[in-house]
Protein backbone atom coordinates (compact mmCIF):
# COMPACT_ATOMS: atom_id res chain seq x y z
CA UNK A 1 0.00 0.00 0.00
CA UNK A 2 1.18 3.63 -0.65
CA UNK A 3 0.72 6.00 1.95
CA UNK A 4 1.02 10.07 1.62
CA UNK A 5 4.38 11.85 3.27
CA UNK A 6 3.93 13.67 6.48
CA UNK A 7 2.68 17.45 5.80
CA UNK A 8 1.00 20.11 7.81
CA UNK A 9 -2.42 21.02 6.08
CA UNK A 10 -3.31 24.46 5.34
CA UNK A 11 -6.79 25.69 4.23
CA UNK A 12 -6.82 29.12 3.54
CA UNK A 13 -10.49 31.16 3.85
CA UNK A 14 -9.96 33.36 1.04
CA UNK A 15 -7.35 34.55 -1.95
CA UNK A 16 -5.55 37.07 0.26
CA UNK A 17 -4.82 34.46 3.22
CA UNK A 18 -4.17 31.67 0.43
CA UNK A 19 -1.18 34.45 -1.50
CA UNK A 20 -0.03 35.80 2.24
CA UNK A 21 0.84 31.71 2.89
CA UNK A 22 2.61 31.30 -0.39
CA UNK A 23 4.16 34.11 0.16
CA UNK A 24 5.41 33.10 3.51
CA UNK A 25 6.16 29.73 2.66
CA UNK A 26 7.06 29.83 -1.52
CA UNK A 27 9.40 27.01 -1.93
CA UNK A 28 7.63 23.98 0.67
CA UNK A 29 4.07 24.42 -0.49
CA UNK A 30 2.16 22.74 -2.49
CA UNK A 31 -1.12 24.00 -3.84
CA UNK A 32 -3.65 20.94 -4.86
CA UNK A 33 -7.56 21.63 -5.57
CA UNK A 34 -9.35 18.61 -6.76
CA UNK A 35 -6.13 16.40 -5.89
CA UNK A 36 -6.68 14.05 -8.75
CA UNK A 37 -3.02 14.25 -9.68
CA UNK A 38 -1.30 15.88 -6.79
CA UNK A 39 -2.04 12.66 -4.46
CA UNK A 40 -1.12 10.22 -6.60
CA UNK A 41 2.34 12.06 -6.70
CA UNK A 42 2.66 12.16 -3.07
CA UNK A 43 2.04 8.72 -2.78
CA UNK A 44 5.11 8.66 -5.03
CA UNK A 45 7.12 11.15 -2.91
CA UNK A 46 6.79 12.98 -6.57
CA UNK A 47 6.43 15.72 -4.06
CA UNK A 48 7.13 16.11 -0.89
CA UNK A 49 6.23 19.68 0.35
CA UNK A 50 5.75 20.76 4.07
CA UNK A 51 2.66 22.54 3.32
CA UNK A 52 -0.17 21.15 1.41
CA UNK A 53 -2.49 24.40 0.68
CA UNK A 54 -6.16 23.34 -0.20
CA UNK A 55 -7.84 25.52 -2.26
CA UNK A 56 -10.44 23.45 -3.08
CA UNK A 57 -13.57 25.29 -1.15
CA UNK A 58 -12.19 28.95 -2.42
CA UNK A 59 -15.28 30.49 -3.75
CA UNK A 60 -13.21 33.45 -4.93
CA UNK A 61 -12.01 30.86 -7.56
CA UNK A 62 -14.77 29.44 -8.85
CA UNK A 63 -16.68 31.54 -11.24
CA UNK A 64 -17.96 31.58 -14.90
CA UNK A 65 -18.31 34.91 -15.95
CA UNK A 66 -18.56 36.72 -19.39
CA UNK A 67 -17.74 39.92 -20.61
CA UNK A 68 -16.62 41.84 -23.57
CA UNK A 69 -13.56 40.62 -23.54
CA UNK A 70 -14.69 36.94 -23.42
CA UNK A 71 -15.59 33.90 -20.95
CA UNK A 72 -13.59 34.36 -17.95
CA UNK A 73 -13.09 30.95 -16.18
CA UNK A 74 -12.18 30.49 -12.19
CA UNK A 75 -9.13 27.63 -11.86
CA UNK A 76 -11.36 26.03 -9.32
CA UNK A 77 -13.76 25.13 -12.23
CA UNK A 78 -14.22 21.51 -12.38
CA UNK A 79 -13.85 19.30 -15.78
CA UNK A 80 -17.43 17.90 -15.07
CA UNK A 81 -19.20 21.79 -14.88
CA UNK A 82 -17.13 22.69 -17.83
CA UNK A 83 -18.60 20.16 -19.96
CA UNK A 84 -22.21 21.25 -19.12
CA UNK A 85 -21.66 25.26 -18.81
CA UNK A 86 -23.89 26.77 -21.35
CA UNK A 87 -21.41 29.16 -21.95
CA UNK A 88 -18.70 26.81 -22.84
CA UNK A 89 -20.88 24.84 -24.72
CA UNK A 90 -22.33 27.98 -26.99
CA UNK A 91 -19.41 29.33 -27.72
CA UNK A 92 -16.36 27.34 -27.28
CA UNK A 93 -17.47 23.36 -27.46
CA UNK A 94 -14.47 22.39 -28.53
CA UNK A 95 -13.40 23.25 -24.70
CA UNK A 96 -16.45 21.02 -23.64
CA UNK A 97 -15.68 17.92 -25.32
CA UNK A 98 -11.96 17.83 -24.66
CA UNK A 99 -12.79 18.24 -20.59
CA UNK A 100 -15.37 15.51 -21.71
CA UNK A 101 -12.52 12.92 -22.53
CA UNK A 102 -10.45 13.69 -19.47
CA UNK A 103 -9.80 10.83 -17.02
CA UNK A 104 -13.47 9.16 -15.92
CA UNK A 105 -16.67 10.52 -14.57
CA UNK A 106 -15.36 10.56 -11.03
CA UNK A 107 -11.88 12.08 -11.85
CA UNK A 108 -13.63 15.06 -14.10
CA UNK A 109 -15.79 15.48 -10.73
CA UNK A 110 -12.98 16.61 -8.42
CA UNK A 111 -10.67 17.59 -11.33
CA UNK A 112 -10.21 21.06 -12.12
CA UNK A 113 -9.31 23.27 -14.82
CA UNK A 114 -6.70 25.22 -12.77
CA UNK A 115 -5.13 21.74 -11.78
CA UNK A 116 -5.85 20.41 -15.29
CA UNK A 117 -3.34 23.35 -17.09
CA UNK A 118 -1.47 22.78 -14.37
CA UNK A 119 -1.21 19.43 -14.48
CA UNK A 120 2.73 17.74 -13.29
CA UNK A 121 4.32 16.17 -16.96
CA UNK A 122 4.28 12.47 -17.22
CA UNK A 123 7.13 9.98 -17.95
CA UNK A 124 7.49 6.08 -17.74
CA UNK A 125 10.26 6.95 -15.19
CA UNK A 126 9.00 9.30 -13.05
CA UNK A 127 5.29 8.16 -12.24
CA UNK A 128 6.38 5.15 -10.15
CA UNK A 129 6.99 4.69 -6.68
CA UNK A 130 9.96 5.52 -4.55
CA UNK A 131 11.30 2.01 -4.29
CA UNK A 132 11.05 1.85 -8.42
CA UNK A 133 12.88 5.41 -9.30
CA UNK A 134 15.16 4.34 -6.97
CA UNK A 135 16.55 0.85 -8.34
CA UNK A 136 16.96 2.78 -11.78
CA UNK A 137 19.35 5.69 -9.55
CA UNK A 138 16.17 8.00 -10.46
CA UNK A 139 16.19 10.81 -12.95
CA UNK A 140 16.86 14.76 -13.16
CA UNK A 141 13.41 15.53 -12.74
CA UNK A 142 13.81 14.23 -9.19
CA UNK A 143 16.27 13.56 -6.96
CA UNK A 144 18.61 12.63 -9.57
CA UNK A 145 21.00 14.13 -12.74
CA UNK A 146 20.48 11.42 -16.01
CA UNK A 147 17.25 11.31 -18.18
CA UNK A 148 16.51 7.56 -19.33
CA UNK A 149 14.32 9.23 -22.75
CA UNK A 150 17.61 11.48 -23.64
CA UNK A 151 20.72 9.72 -21.57
CA UNK A 152 22.99 12.69 -23.21
CA UNK A 153 20.12 15.77 -22.89
CA UNK A 154 20.10 18.68 -20.47
CA UNK A 155 16.45 19.12 -19.64
CA UNK A 156 13.53 16.93 -19.08
CA UNK A 157 11.27 15.79 -22.04
CA UNK A 158 8.20 14.24 -19.62
CA UNK A 159 5.21 14.98 -21.82
CA UNK A 160 2.18 17.43 -20.77
CA UNK A 161 -0.80 14.98 -20.75
CA UNK A 162 -3.54 17.91 -20.09
CA UNK A 163 -6.12 17.58 -22.29
CA UNK A 164 -7.72 21.15 -21.80
CA UNK A 165 -4.25 22.82 -22.50
CA UNK A 166 -3.92 22.18 -26.30
CA UNK A 167 -7.35 23.24 -26.91
CA UNK A 168 -7.06 26.21 -24.95
CA UNK A 169 -4.13 27.05 -27.26
CA UNK A 170 -6.01 26.71 -29.93
CA UNK A 171 -8.16 29.49 -28.99
CA UNK A 172 -5.86 31.67 -27.99
CA UNK A 173 -7.15 31.87 -24.05
CA UNK A 174 -4.82 33.97 -21.30
CA UNK A 175 -4.19 32.63 -18.27
CA UNK A 176 -3.95 35.18 -15.31
CA UNK A 177 -0.91 34.14 -12.16
CA UNK A 178 -1.70 36.18 -9.32
CA UNK A 179 0.98 36.45 -6.32
CA UNK A 180 1.96 38.87 -3.37
CA UNK A 181 3.52 40.78 -5.48
CA UNK A 182 1.07 41.41 -7.73
CA UNK A 183 -1.15 39.92 -11.29
CA UNK A 184 -0.11 39.02 -14.68
CA UNK A 185 -1.53 37.50 -17.95
CA UNK A 186 0.29 35.42 -20.06
CA UNK A 187 -0.91 33.84 -23.00
CA UNK A 188 -1.58 29.67 -22.12
CA UNK A 189 0.98 28.64 -25.10
CA UNK A 190 3.57 31.19 -23.30
CA UNK A 191 2.49 29.67 -19.90
CA UNK A 192 4.29 26.31 -20.82
CA UNK A 193 8.04 26.03 -20.98
CA UNK A 194 9.89 23.37 -22.69
CA UNK A 195 11.71 21.83 -19.55
CA UNK A 196 9.53 19.24 -18.06
CA UNK A 197 10.73 19.19 -14.45
CA UNK A 198 8.70 22.26 -14.19
CA UNK A 199 7.29 22.91 -17.22
CA UNK A 200 4.85 26.18 -17.01
CA UNK A 201 6.43 29.59 -15.94
CA UNK A 202 4.81 29.61 -12.06
CA UNK A 203 7.18 30.99 -9.97
CA UNK A 204 6.95 29.80 -6.16
CA UNK A 205 4.34 32.05 -4.66
CA UNK A 206 2.53 32.71 -7.62
CA UNK A 207 -1.03 30.87 -8.51
CA UNK A 208 -3.21 30.79 -11.62
CA UNK A 209 -6.55 33.01 -10.09
CA UNK A 210 -7.89 32.97 -14.09
CA UNK A 211 -8.22 31.52 -17.29
CA UNK A 212 -10.15 33.96 -20.14
CA UNK A 213 -11.35 32.86 -23.69
CA UNK A 214 -11.57 35.94 -25.51
CA UNK A 215 -14.12 37.08 -27.55
CA UNK A 216 -12.65 36.90 -30.87
CA UNK A 217 -12.86 33.16 -30.59
CA UNK A 218 -16.17 32.64 -30.28
CA UNK A 219 -17.58 29.92 -32.43
CA UNK A 220 -14.48 29.33 -34.15
CA UNK A 221 -14.90 26.01 -36.14
CA UNK A 222 -12.83 23.54 -34.35
CA UNK A 223 -11.78 19.96 -33.42
CA UNK A 224 -10.47 17.63 -30.60
CA UNK A 225 -9.16 14.54 -30.93
CA UNK A 226 -7.26 12.17 -28.68
CA UNK A 227 -5.62 9.07 -28.63
CA UNK A 228 -5.77 6.66 -25.52
CA UNK A 229 -5.33 2.94 -24.97
CA UNK A 230 -8.87 2.66 -23.26
CA UNK A 231 -11.37 5.26 -23.89
CA UNK A 232 -12.91 4.98 -20.71
CA UNK A 233 -9.90 6.99 -18.77
CA UNK A 234 -6.91 7.03 -20.20
CA UNK A 235 -4.60 9.77 -20.37
CA UNK A 236 -3.80 10.89 -23.87
CA UNK A 237 -0.96 9.40 -25.64
CA UNK A 238 -1.44 11.98 -28.51
CA UNK A 239 -3.81 15.08 -28.21
CA UNK A 240 -4.46 17.15 -31.25
CA UNK A 241 -6.70 20.73 -30.97
CA UNK A 242 -7.29 22.32 -34.27
CA UNK A 243 -9.14 25.41 -34.94
CA UNK A 244 -10.38 27.63 -38.02
CA UNK A 245 -11.93 31.02 -38.60
CA UNK A 246 -13.93 30.50 -41.48
CA UNK A 247 -15.14 32.93 -43.94
CA UNK A 248 -17.24 32.73 -47.08
CA UNK A 249 -16.14 28.95 -46.96
CA UNK A 250 -12.14 29.93 -47.06
CA UNK A 251 -10.17 29.70 -44.10
CA UNK A 252 -8.98 33.03 -42.61
CA UNK A 253 -6.70 32.10 -40.12
CA UNK A 254 -5.92 28.72 -38.48
CA UNK A 255 -4.04 26.63 -35.43
CA UNK A 256 -3.20 23.41 -34.62
CA UNK A 257 -1.90 22.33 -31.21
CA UNK A 258 -0.51 18.95 -30.59
CA UNK A 259 -0.27 17.65 -26.82
CA UNK A 260 0.89 15.06 -25.07
CA UNK A 261 4.42 14.95 -26.84
CA UNK A 262 6.82 16.70 -25.04
CA UNK A 263 6.61 19.01 -21.79
CA UNK A 264 4.84 21.65 -23.56
CA UNK A 265 2.07 21.87 -25.76
CA UNK A 266 3.61 21.96 -29.58
CA UNK A 267 2.07 24.66 -31.92
CA UNK A 268 2.47 23.04 -35.78
CA UNK A 269 4.14 25.78 -37.90
CA UNK A 270 3.04 27.09 -40.70
CA UNK A 271 -0.35 26.82 -40.79
CA UNK A 272 -1.35 30.14 -42.08
CA UNK A 273 1.02 30.16 -45.24
CA UNK A 274 -0.51 26.89 -45.71
CA UNK A 275 -4.11 27.46 -45.68
CA UNK A 276 -5.32 30.99 -45.32
CA UNK A 277 -7.33 32.40 -48.12
CA UNK A 278 -8.31 28.66 -49.15
CA UNK A 279 -10.78 26.60 -48.91
CA UNK A 280 -10.43 23.49 -45.98
CA UNK A 281 -10.99 20.47 -48.60
CA UNK A 282 -8.84 17.59 -48.87
CA UNK A 283 -5.99 18.53 -50.19
CA UNK A 284 -5.68 21.64 -47.55
CA UNK A 285 -6.06 18.47 -44.88
CA UNK A 286 -3.61 17.04 -46.18
CA UNK A 287 -1.06 19.20 -46.65
CA UNK A 288 -1.97 20.14 -42.85
CA UNK A 289 -1.60 16.64 -42.09
CA UNK A 290 1.91 16.12 -43.73
CA UNK A 291 2.82 19.32 -41.89
CA UNK A 292 2.12 17.86 -38.82
CA UNK A 293 3.58 14.79 -39.22
CA UNK A 294 7.16 16.23 -40.20
CA UNK A 295 6.98 18.85 -37.23
CA UNK A 296 6.58 16.18 -34.19
CA UNK A 297 8.56 13.60 -33.26
CA UNK A 298 7.53 11.32 -30.26
CA UNK A 299 10.04 10.29 -27.67
CA UNK A 300 9.83 7.23 -25.87
CA UNK A 301 8.37 9.29 -22.78
CA UNK A 302 5.25 7.39 -22.00
CA UNK A 303 4.91 3.67 -22.25
CA UNK A 304 3.67 3.61 -26.10
CA UNK A 305 5.57 3.17 -29.20
CA UNK A 306 7.00 6.24 -30.59
CA UNK A 307 6.95 5.27 -33.92
CA UNK A 308 3.34 4.35 -33.70
CA UNK A 309 2.43 7.10 -31.92
CA UNK A 310 4.42 9.46 -34.79
CA UNK A 311 2.51 7.83 -37.41
CA UNK A 312 -0.81 8.15 -35.53
CA UNK A 313 -0.05 12.37 -36.15
CA UNK A 314 -1.63 12.89 -39.41
CA UNK A 315 -4.28 10.40 -39.03
CA UNK A 316 -5.79 12.45 -35.67
CA UNK A 317 -5.13 15.72 -37.13
CA UNK A 318 -7.07 14.53 -40.39
CA UNK A 319 -9.71 13.73 -37.61
CA UNK A 320 -9.47 16.84 -36.06
CA UNK A 321 -9.84 18.89 -39.05
CA UNK A 322 -12.90 16.83 -40.39
CA UNK A 323 -14.57 17.20 -37.08
CA UNK A 324 -13.88 21.40 -36.86
CA UNK A 325 -15.47 21.56 -40.61
CA UNK A 326 -17.99 19.17 -39.67
CA UNK A 327 -17.55 16.50 -42.08
CA UNK A 328 -17.86 12.71 -41.59
CA UNK A 329 -14.45 10.48 -40.68
CA UNK A 330 -13.34 9.18 -43.77
CA UNK A 331 -13.37 5.12 -44.63
CA UNK A 332 -10.57 2.95 -42.99
CA UNK A 333 -7.76 1.82 -45.09
CA UNK A 334 -9.20 -1.29 -46.74
CA UNK A 335 -12.45 0.62 -47.72
CA UNK A 336 -10.81 3.00 -50.51
CA UNK A 337 -8.67 5.30 -48.61
CA UNK A 338 -6.61 5.50 -46.03
CA UNK A 339 -8.54 7.41 -42.44
C1 LIG B 1 -6.43 7.51 -13.57
C2 LIG B 1 -6.24 8.94 -13.98
C3 LIG B 1 -6.50 9.28 -15.29
C4 LIG B 1 -6.32 10.59 -15.71
N1 LIG B 1 -6.58 10.91 -17.02
C5 LIG B 1 -6.42 12.17 -17.45
C6 LIG B 1 -6.69 12.50 -18.79
O1 LIG B 1 -7.11 11.66 -19.59
N2 LIG B 1 -6.45 13.77 -19.20
C7 LIG B 1 -6.01 14.73 -18.34
O2 LIG B 1 -5.84 15.87 -18.78
N3 LIG B 1 -5.77 14.46 -17.05
C8 LIG B 1 -5.97 13.20 -16.56
N4 LIG B 1 -5.74 12.91 -15.25
C9 LIG B 1 -5.16 13.94 -14.37
C10 LIG B 1 -6.14 14.78 -13.53
O3 LIG B 1 -7.22 14.01 -13.06
C11 LIG B 1 -6.70 15.97 -14.29
O4 LIG B 1 -5.70 16.57 -15.06
C12 LIG B 1 -7.34 17.03 -13.37
O5 LIG B 1 -7.89 18.06 -14.15
C13 LIG B 1 -6.36 17.66 -12.40
O6 LIG B 1 -7.07 18.63 -11.66
P1 LIG B 1 -7.04 18.68 -10.06
O7 LIG B 1 -7.87 19.82 -9.64
O8 LIG B 1 -7.38 17.36 -9.49
O9 LIG B 1 -5.49 18.98 -9.86
P2 LIG B 1 -4.60 18.76 -8.55
O10 LIG B 1 -4.23 17.32 -8.47
O11 LIG B 1 -5.24 19.37 -7.38
O12 LIG B 1 -3.34 19.63 -8.97
C14 LIG B 1 -2.55 19.29 -10.09
C15 LIG B 1 -1.38 20.26 -10.17
O13 LIG B 1 -1.87 21.56 -10.46
C16 LIG B 1 -1.46 22.49 -9.44
N5 LIG B 1 -2.57 23.44 -9.30
C17 LIG B 1 -3.88 23.16 -9.14
N6 LIG B 1 -4.61 24.29 -9.16
C18 LIG B 1 -3.75 25.30 -9.31
C19 LIG B 1 -3.87 26.71 -9.40
N7 LIG B 1 -5.04 27.35 -9.36
N8 LIG B 1 -2.74 27.45 -9.57
C20 LIG B 1 -1.52 26.86 -9.64
N9 LIG B 1 -1.34 25.54 -9.57
C21 LIG B 1 -2.45 24.76 -9.41
C22 LIG B 1 -1.16 21.65 -8.23
O14 LIG B 1 -0.21 22.28 -7.39
C23 LIG B 1 -0.62 20.39 -8.85
O15 LIG B 1 0.74 20.57 -9.17
C24 LIG B 1 -5.92 11.59 -14.79
C25 LIG B 1 -5.67 11.24 -13.45
C26 LIG B 1 -5.83 9.94 -13.05
C27 LIG B 1 -5.60 9.59 -11.61
S1 LIG C 1 12.05 12.65 -19.53
FE1 LIG C 1 13.96 12.07 -18.54
S2 LIG C 1 14.27 13.54 -16.86
FE2 LIG C 1 12.13 13.70 -17.54
S3 LIG C 1 10.99 12.37 -16.17
FE3 LIG C 1 11.54 11.14 -17.97
S4 LIG C 1 13.49 10.17 -17.49
FE4 LIG C 1 13.15 11.80 -16.01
Amino acid sequence: MLTLPRFEWVEPRGLDELLDHLAAHPGDSLVVAGGTDAVPNLKHRLHEPRYLVHIGRLEELRFVREDAEGLHLGPRVTLTRLTREPAVRRDYPVLARAASLVAGPQLRNMGTLGGNLCLDTRCTYYNQTYFWREALGFCLKKDGVHCHVVPQGKRCVAAHSSDTAPVLIALSAEVEIASRAGRRTVSVEDFFVGDGVHNNVLKPGEIVTRITLPARSRNLRAGYQKLRPRGAIDFPMLSVAFAARMRDGVCEQAALVVGALAARPRTVGGLDALVAGKPLDEPAIEAIAKTAYSQCKPVINIAYDDDYRHEMVPVFVRRAVREAMGLPPRAPAGAGSAA
